[in-house]
């Protein structure tokens, strides 16, 4: 085995200090995009490897566990499945040396974690285009409207505002790092923020709004989703006005290049201790160390770190078996099945009209819309969302349209004629990343159906012999979001990093 100390300013070594040369050797490589199934590397035979810890996963968590591993000196092999790094973030190529994140894109104040970590790589943000006007469409009307709070009656807005107060309040109560300790946990979570809504809104516009904000949110309806789900999703994520606030919010700022830059630094940092293509079937705890198995490689290792939603890991067989509640957790857990879908344009031909590109409507497809265009406006790009569940009240789409790209496209567009005139009819180009339908990410951003949060507690963290969890979904604050994502891998690598040094004197992992 070998170990050489030369660092760059990633802090990290840059040869790896695995037995047998290496995850080079196993057969790595990232790509920005996706690569085809011709180009991906060839099934080979399967090899013998070694590390102190092993990461499944190579979304955002796994990664920065890996990094903050390595920096720490110890020696990591990250598998992923996929052909690529960066899990839920994704950069699609939009033409012109262009790209667009076909997953999770916005970072705002408050998310220091994601913040400090894009300093270290390099990486810079650029402010989500607010200047002009947005566009509220409801009921055959079009408004335009400054500022985040659409055009509603007075007395919508007033209820909007009580229900967002009375919201608050109660998540105030709801411990971040143990939301089923809320004083009222049972009763919040044997109920949906959907049901929730419909007992408390006094107005039929303001439940639409909080429907409409959230199902984009969270990736669902709110009639899915466990009201003390969303009561902790409010509490982690700095309050109602935050989540949903452009200026000043959540949705403030995107990165330069794409949010898959972040993943695809790290992964170039970590070099060949990142093996893509290589999914992992079987995590077996024996006595002194852990086998994982993966297409192409077997590793023995000390410590497993699984870095992705509780829905996915499912997929993997644990021997011996998970305990009950892990287990059930796993099964029940689901994500949302939220798409995103994109019409690019020569132009942001909106913005001369004095239009942001933002537009929440009750139109047949388009139910919430945003300017996407890069930061110099090279091309105009318009994005809109999608779920398969529907965007609230009941309302699902069509067959055709859910099952028919060209359906969709026209639907899509029908609408943002509507919102934007003719010259919204002949983009140049379509595109849509459906995440129901990845093969190793179960669905887009995670919410709960009641009584998931009180059943199986703190099986969403709680390590398993030598096994931590990561992944976005055992964050404590900004669950669901990046920031939780780097929250949850900086803690399992800490974790590791105790157990490793309890370890410490008893015999190196057995060759
Ligand atoms: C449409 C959409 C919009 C979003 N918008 C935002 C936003 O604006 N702002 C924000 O902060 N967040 C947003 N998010 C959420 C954010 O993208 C995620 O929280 C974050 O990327 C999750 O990272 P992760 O590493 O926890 O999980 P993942 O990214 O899911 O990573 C898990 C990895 O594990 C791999 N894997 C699965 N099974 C196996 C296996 N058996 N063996 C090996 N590897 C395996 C997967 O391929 C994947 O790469 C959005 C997400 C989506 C989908």
């Amino acid at each position: 085995m070998t170990e050489t100390t030369r660092q760059d300013k990633s802090g990290i070594p840059r040869r790896g200090v695995l037995a047998g040369g290496g995850a080079a050797a196993i057969g790595a490589g990232f790509a920005l995009g996706r690569v085809s199934p011709a180009s991906a590397t060839p099934p080979g035979p399967v090899k013998q490897s070694r590390a102190d810890v092993v990461v499944v996963g190579a979304g955002v968590s796994g990664l920065t566990a890996a990094r903050r591993l390595a920096q720490a000196g110890r020696s990591v092999l990250v598998l992923e499945a996929d052909d690529r790094v960066g899990g839920r973030t994704l950069n699609l190529s939009v033409g012109k040396g262009v790209v667009t994140e076909g997953g999770g894109q916005w970072v705002g104040p408050g998310q220091d974690r994601l913040f400090a970590l894009l300093d270290e790589l390099g990486l810079k943000t650029f402010k989500t285009y607010v200047d002009g006007k947005s566009l509220l469409h409801r009921k055959g009307v079009r408004q335009e409207f400054t500022g985040s709070i659409p055009a509603l009656p007075a007395k919508a807005l007033e209820d909007f505002g009580r229900l967002a107060a009375t919201l608050e309040e109660m998540a105030a109560t709801v411990p971040v790092d143990a939301p089923w300790n809320a004083k009222n946990a049972l009763e919040w979570d044997a109920t949906t923020f959907g049901h929730w809504l419909d007992a408390n809104a006094g107005t039929e516009e303001a439940k639409w709004l909080f429907t409409l904000a959230f199902t984009v949110i969270q990736g669902e309806d709110p009639h899915n989703t466990s009201l003390l789900m969303a009561l902790f999703h409010i509490v982690g994520a700095d309050g109602i006005e935050h989540m949903i606030s452009t200026t000043g919010g959540a949705q403030e700022s995107r990165v330069v290049g794409g949010t898959q830059r972040i993943s695809l630094e790290m992964a170039e940092q970590l070099g060949d201790r990142v093996v893509v293509g290589s999914p992992v079937s079987e995590i077996r705890q024996r006595d002194g160390d852990v086998l994982v198995r993966s297409a192409k490689a077997d590793v023995r290792c000390k410590q497993v770190i699984v870095a992705m939603s509780p829905a996915d890991a499912e997929r993997i067989r644990f021997t011996p078996p998970l305990p009950a509640r892990r287990t059930s957790l796993q099964r029940k857990w689901h994500n949302g099945t939220e798409s995103k879908l994109f019409a690019v344009y020569e132009k942001p031909f909106w913005r001369a009209e004095g239009l942001n590109g933002s537009a929440m409507t009750d139109l047949p497809f388009a139910r919430f819309v945003v300017d996407n265009s890069p930061p110099d406006g090279s091309v105009g790009i318009l994005l809109t969302f999608m779920g398969t569940a529907g965007s609230g009240h009941g309302h699902t789409w069509s067959d055709k349209v859910l099952d028919d790209p060209r359906e969709r496209r026209a639907a899509f567009l029908a609408d943002m004629v509507t919102l934007f005139g003719p010259q919204a009819a002949h983009p140049l180009r379509f595109l849509e990343q459906d995440w129901a339908h990845e093969p190793w990410i179960d669905g887009c951003v995670s919410t709960t159906p009641p009584g998931l949060l009180t059943q199986y507690t703190d099986a969403l963290r709680k390590p398993v012999g030598r096994i931590h969890w990561a992944g976005t979904e055992s964050a404590t604050a900004y669950q669901g979001y990046i920031e939780g994502a780097i929250q949850a891998g900086e803690r399992a690598a800490k974790e590791v990093g105790g157990a490793l040094t309890a370890l410490a004197g008893t015999p190196h992992t057995r060759p």
